[in-house]
């Protein structure tokens, strides 16, 4: 797959649809924000990138205002997932095997699409950014945006690191900078403790 070749226009749609980065993918598996697509029209009162927050992917979203990513891993088959799912999408075990677990928040970039036109608010006011999909460390292929990175310089393959960023009061999304290893950027740095 070449560079931003995920699907080409389709691609860069549905990562709109699908939200911010992480926040309407682990939305949208839940039943989330993909379902607010038809309120568009109500100018400054629907907000397209903000998760439905529910008491299954609560874990996920109070760790990331933490500044923490989560992921799920099976006890059976071992193997890790993202988004969230109760139960895994690899052996189909139970929801009583599979639980969280801290990612490394490390990745590897697979292919992103720069987008420069996004008519679901707030995307408009953000445009330019980087749509991108990710390989975390642990496996699972993760639907994220890239920050602090020229689209020129973007390459299929470059290392990055989890940072957040506060979509909305209290509500952190992930993204990836480039490097691994790193400290904190000033995007990344989780509010005071919320415990
Ligand atoms: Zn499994």
């Amino acid at each position: 797959m070449t560079a931003g070749g995920a699907g080409g226009a389709g691609g860069a749609a549905g990562v709109a649809g699908a939200g911010a980065g992480v926040a309407g993918v682990v939305g949208g598996g839940v039943g989330g924000t993909r379902g607010m697509v038809g309120a568009v029209g109500a100018v400054g009162a629907v907000r397209h990138d903000l998760p439905e927050v529910d008491d299954f992917t609560r874990p996920y979203w109070d760790a990331a205002a933490q500044g923490r990513l989560l992921l799920r891993r099976c006890g059976d088959c071992g193997r890790a997932h993202h988004y969230p799912r109760e139960f895994c999408p690899h052996c189909w075990a139970g929801e009583d095997r599979v639980a969280w677990e801290p990612a490394s928040g490390l990745a590897t970039l697979y292919t992103w699409s720069v987008i420069h036109r996004n008519d679901l608010p707030p995307f408009g006011t953000r445009v330019p950014y980087t749509a991108a999909v990710v390989d975390l460390a642990e496996g699972p292929r993760m639907m994220t945006e890239v920050v602090d990175c020229e689209a020129a310089d973007l390459r299929i393959g470059m290392a990055l690191t989890v940072t957040f960023r506060e979509a909305a009061d209290g509500v952190w999304v992930a993204g990836f900078r480039p490097g691994q290893g790193q400290s904190s950027s000033r995007t990344q740095e989780p509010p005071a403790a919320r415990r």
